[in-house]
């Protein structure tokens, strides 16, 4: 038996979200905010909720947002004994803004804070990697030090036999360096389930149709398990030894879009690793993700497997 289910490291970040659709960023508008954010930490938050032990491998600073962010792992149950506090830094944050057409734009202040001081002793990567899944985020391959902690981290994992899952989270503002790009191309090479979304699939197919892509990794990596995610209009699991599975999205009222994918995948992982057929793992994850978008703020609509239960069972059950 392994002491953690799932194990996540990266990015946490005290997020502010601009309140009116079109807001800009270059005139004075409102926020809302701050909220815990950072893309593993919704994917840790949504995993702990449904029961998962969750452990967590971050750095905020010795500051309020870092406060709120310790408080709410905390909260949910996830261990914080590898998430530092730096002294020097300030913790990272993200500024958010929605266009018309719905698209998001991103201001990212990480390079230059707590997040990109992420560092854990070999003591506690040691006690990290015994776990049944390390779950990886292309967003948190963003400096060079979380690059190679994440490197360790993979190695230690696959040393002991755990599995890795992989959401590329592709965020073209991120994605603009090259030993990023080249980081995000080792874990898609490396990972046994792959979460990416279409605009994730796009990057790597250069204009292929998706399924040649998706039955082109599932021959020539290691990956068993690829979960395209296509937001409102649901998700597809395609395995080698069975036709894809198309999932549909339950219909809720959007208010706003940011989390859904990580929750999803959170969702997803904690059922597997609880032992849930690939079957309800993804109608699980399909209700996480639908929950989350109802909630304005990145880790507000995580959810339980009550309230998953209850979303599932009023639209029937079927998806
Ligand atoms: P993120 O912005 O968190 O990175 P993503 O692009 O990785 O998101 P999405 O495809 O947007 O992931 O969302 C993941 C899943 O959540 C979808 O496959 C779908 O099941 C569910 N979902 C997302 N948006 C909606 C929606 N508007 N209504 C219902 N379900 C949704
Ligand atoms: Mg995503």
């Amino acid at each position: 038996l392994h002491r953690f289910d799932i194990v996540t490291a990266g990015e946490l970040l005290a997020e502010f979200v601009a309140e009116r659709p079109g807001q800009r960023f270059d005139v004075p508008g409102r926020f809302q905010g701050p909220f815990p954010s950072g893309a593993p930490a919704i994917f840790a938050s949504q995993a702990a909720r449904m029961g998962a032990r969750v452990a967590y491998a971050g750095c905020v600073g010795s500051d309020g947002f870092g406060d709120l962010i310790l408080d709410r792992l905390t909260a949910d149950g996830i261990d914080t004994a590898a998430v530092g506090r730096d002294a020097d830094y300030p913790t990272g944050t993200a500024f958010v803004r929605y266009r018309d057409d719905g698209d998001r734009d991103f201001i990212f202040n990480l390079a230059h804070s707590a997040a990109a001081r992420l560092d854990v002793d070999d003591a506690g990567l040691e006690r990290l990697a015994d776990c049944r899944y390390l779950h990886v985020m292309g967003s948190s391959l963003s400096s060079p030090t979380a690059i190679a902690l994440i490197d360790r981290l993979a190695t230690r994992v696959r040393a002991r036999g755990g599995r890795i899952s992989f959401d590329p989270n592709i965020r073209a503002e991120l994605m603009a360096d090259p030993a990023t790009r080249a980081a995000v191309l080792t874990r898609i090479d490396d990972c046994d389930v792959f979460l990416p979304s279409e605009a994730d699939l796009a990057w790597l197919s250069h204009g292929e149709p998706e399924a040649e892509t998706v039955a082109r990794l599932l021959d020539e990596r290691r990956m068993s398990l690829v979960v395209l995610k296509r937001a409102a209009r649901g998700s597809e699991a395609f395995t080698s030894d069975h036709a894809p599975r198309r999932v549909a999205a339950y219909p809720v009222d959007e208010r706003d879009p940011t989390g859904a994918g990580d929750c999803f995948g959170g969702a997803l992982m904690a059922a597997l690793a609880a032992g849930e057929s690939l079957e309800r793992a993804l109608q699980l994850a399909s209700a996480a993700g639908a929950h989350a978008v109802t909630r304005v703020g990145p880790m507000e609509g995580c959810s339980d497997r009550a309230t998953l239960d209850a979303l599932i069972a009023s639209h029937g059950g079927a998806r």
